[in-house]
């Protein structure tokens, strides 16, 4: 199937055309500064094309949509002779709460779904409902289907998942951890143990999906059982620019002695904090981090020494939530790519038997690879993540079944009309 696999934010819009008989990306792109002044860029991968990029008037997303629409069967660098070769669109959905805990074929009902949980992501379910949207205008006929950063986390046990505050919060506000990532998490492990020729059901795995934004999973035979963000992504550990775990009441001390409202300061932990703040506002780029860690920099090495400790942490923490573990996957822009960074982390792993091929890690950016020994008791792998071929795999999957049902009750109806006839 060819999959049109769309990641809407507020402003932006990146699109990825998915064959999904080989996972190759046949075109991506992006639609930036929607509604602002625009800009369009568009890439024909399947002919190994350039990256276009160009000014563009993109008044809102349906005008994006529709930007991609064209580049994609554009007669001389387009990938398709007509959009009728799109089988199906996934849309990436931030949050699904506690309603979503698969993806889904997108119908009125899931509309309704998606916006009743947009409280819990004021920033990113609107948006990515006007992608729907926009697309449902465009194609109408086209199945779409949901695909929740949230869904793979819902197996979390209560006890992962309540915080220890007044129940009333948790049973009118449906305040509780529901983890981000998730498709990653879910590709990553699934993945690793393809990768290491075992079953999901028969590992316990944590991932460390360490990008930008960060979070680490437990997951148990196949199931999440534990994650490190939150009700918002906010949670867990140092990322980019966010601040990750601190004390709750650290809010409402800075508030009062700095005069500032709460939003403000959920803003400051959201945007200047992180690794960022703690290079004294160096960068939150782990490469500028290394350089300037290398010149002797003793923020930017404070930045890398606190993050690495705080994923070492959460690893321990879910080893003794899962009682072992067996594979430790290192995943996403950091994970993947550097190798520094992950030396920091796996320097604390000694105690659960894990040896590293130090050759092997240094060797190993963006691509599969186990950098643990063969006598490791743990096996630490790099696998990189897929988010929008993983996306593209669920709208098929859910989309196949769907035709299959269709074409079911289409012969059902036939053989009937055939025995009345014959009657
Ligand atoms: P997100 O999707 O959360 O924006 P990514 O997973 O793309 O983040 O990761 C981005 C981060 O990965 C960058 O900020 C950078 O620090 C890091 N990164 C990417 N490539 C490299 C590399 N080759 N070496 C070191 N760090 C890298």
């Amino acid at each position: 199937m060819k999959i049109l696999v769309i990641n809407c934010g507020s402003s932006s819009l990146k699109y990825q055309v998915i064959d999904t008989a080989d996972g190759s990306v046949l075109a991506k792109g992006l639609c930036e500064r929607i509604g602002i002044d625009g800009a369009f860029t568009y890439q024909n991968v399947r002919d190994n094309g350039p990256r276009d990029k160009r000014e563009a008037e993109i008044k809102d997303h349906k005008a994006g949509i529709n930007l991609v629409l064209n580049a994609l069967t554009d007669s001389q660098n387009g990938v398709l002779h007509s959009l009728d070769e799109i089988d199906a669109v996934g849309h990436r959905i931030v949050h699904g709460g506690e309603k979503f805990t698969e993806s889904v074929i997108i119908d009125s009902e899931v509309i309704k779904g998606i916006r009743d949980v947009s409280d819990l992501a004021p920033l990113h379910n609107p948006a990515n409902l006007t992608g729907i949207l926009a697309c449902q205008a465009l194609m109408p006929h086209t199945p779409m289907v949901a695909v929740f950063d949230t869904s793979f986390h819902q197996t979390m046990p209560k006890k992962a998942y309540m915080y220890a505050l007044p129940l009333k919060y948790y049973n009118k506000y449906k305040v509780r951890k529901y983890g981000f990532h998730g498709t990653s998490h879910a590709f990553v492990s699934r993945s690793v143990a393809a990768y290491l020729g075992k079953k999901p059901e028969e590992l316990k795995t944590i991932v460390c999906h360490l990008g930008n934004g960060a979070s680490v999973s437990a997951v148990q035979y196949g199931k999440c059982i534990d994650t490190s963000m939150g009700l918002t992504p906010l949670a867990g550990l140092i990322m980019g620019t966010r601040c990750g775990d601190i004390d709750p009441a650290v809010g409402n001390y800075i508030c009062n002695v700095e005069h500032i409202s709460a939003e403000e300061f959920n803003s400051i932990m959201n945007k200047e904090s992180g690794v960022y703040a703690l290079s004294n506002g160096l960068s939150s780029d782990f490469r500028d981090l290394w350089t300037a860690r290398e010149k002797g920099d003793k923020y930017a090495t404070l930045a890398l020494d606190a993050w690495a400790y705080r994923v070492a942490k959460t690893v321990g923490a879910y080893a003794a939530a899962m009682n072992g573990v067996d594979v430790i996957a290192f995943t996403a822009g950091v994970g993947e790519n550097d190798t520094q960074s992950r030396k920091l982390v796996y320097d604390y792993f000694g105690y659960l038997g894990v040896k590293i091929d130090e050759e092997k890690n240094a060797a190993t950016r963006g691509e599969v690879a186990t950098i643990s020994t063969p006598d490791s008791k743990v096996a630490v792998v790099v696998y990189p993540t897929n988010e929008e071929l993983a996306i593209a795999q669920d709208t098929e999957k859910l989309v196949s079944a769907l035709n299959e049902r269709i074409e079911h009750r289409t012969e059902k109806k036939e053989a009937q009309k055939y025995e009345n006839i014959t009657k």
